[in-house]
């Protein structure tokens, strides 16, 4: 059978169910003031239409979020989330154009909502003390370049590309990528700082910025990719750059590079995956649900984030 034959695919009530049975295991709740007790069935009203009796107020599920206020049917926007979510090297705005029979400009627009769903609002320090294996944890952390820094000339290496530094937790099997200026060790020490438990190992390559970074941290090992070595024992960085791979494949296959403006959203699409995967244990469908929720759960409205601002990708 079809992963895309499910009824909230293509029937608009069926899809307001799936999302309301999403939200709303216990029964409806009142997004204005949270009210769980006297909800009622609006009869002859706009799909999905409640009223609070605590506060009188109405609402759907899709309140107050992009769903609602879109013109796109939202059993549409489902396929569209399981095609994002289910494509390992990602999906591209032309085809979900052909494929769903909107604009371009719409595909594009609600791939990019769909991203932003996807976003990982986690802010707890990587390989710390309560990584599931216990004691401090290991975190490997690379670096890749991608497309072309705006206004910067080609040059040898790397100088004009654009960078992200991606860390991944060998505990949790977790990514975190975020896009940098430059590797001046100035530039990447707080977000280190930030993102990685002082008790944790750092494994990375000899580059100059960890060398000198590596101290804030309980152990630090290196391999010398420059002499030839890849692994010492556990000691590599041979995950994140798996993850690289998969992201720089899905970058110019799939979307053909993009604009620094919107290579954080394409990080969190690609993370968003890795974080998800089906080794993990999340198949398909559980993933397409919880970036579904990314955009219910959390409140993703047209102004929450940056409108686009030109056709990229
Ligand atoms: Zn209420």
């Amino acid at each position: 059978m079809s992963a895309l034959s499910a009824a909230f695919f293509h029937d608009e009530a069926a899809a307001f169910a799936k999302l309301e049975s999403l939200i709303w295991p216990e029964g409806p709740v009142c997004p204005h003031c949270g009210g769980m007790g006297r909800i009622t069935n609006v009869k002859g009203g706009r799909m999905g239409l409640r009223r609070c009796g605590d506060c009188k107020k109405q609402f759907t599920v899709t309140v107050g979020t992009v769903f609602e206020s879109s013109h796109v049917k939202l059993h549409l926007w489902l396929q569209a989330a399981h095609l994002l979510a289910s494509s390992k090297k990602g999906f591209s705005a032309h085809q979900l154009h052909r494929t769903l029979g909107v604009t371009y400009k719409t595909a594009w627009f609600m791939f990019h909502r769909l991203r932003e769903a996807m976003r990982d609002g986690a802010l707890a320090p990587m390989g710390g003390l309560d990584g599931p294996a216990g004691g401090a944890g290991i975190v490997e952390a690379d670096e890749t370049f991608i497309g072309r820094e705006p206004g910067k000339p080609k040059k040898r290496a790397y100088h004009h590309k654009m960078k992200v530094l991606s860390l991944v937790d060998r505990d949790t099997k977790q990514v975190r990528s975020v896009v940098v200026d430059d590797l001046k060790p100035d530039t990447v020490k707080p977000i280190l700082a930030a993102n990685i438990a002082k008790e944790a190992s750092l494994f990375t390559d000899e580059a100059g910025h960890y060398v000198k970074l590596g101290k804030d941290f309980i152990e630090h090992q290196i391999t010398s990719h420059g002499k030839g070595e890849y692994v010492r024992g556990i000691v590599h960085t041979n995950t994140v750059e798996g993850y690289f791979s998969v992201f720089k494949r899905g970058m110019k296959g799939v979307y053909q590079h993009c604009g620094k403006q919107h290579l954080h959203r394409y990080l969190a699409e690609f993370d968003f995956r890795y974080n998800n995967r089906a080794k993990l244990g999340v198949g398909d469908v559980a993933r397409t649900e919880r970036a579904l929720y990314g955009i219910i759960g959390r409140r993703l409205t047209y102004r929450s984030a940056n409108r686009p601002q030109a056709i990229n990708g």
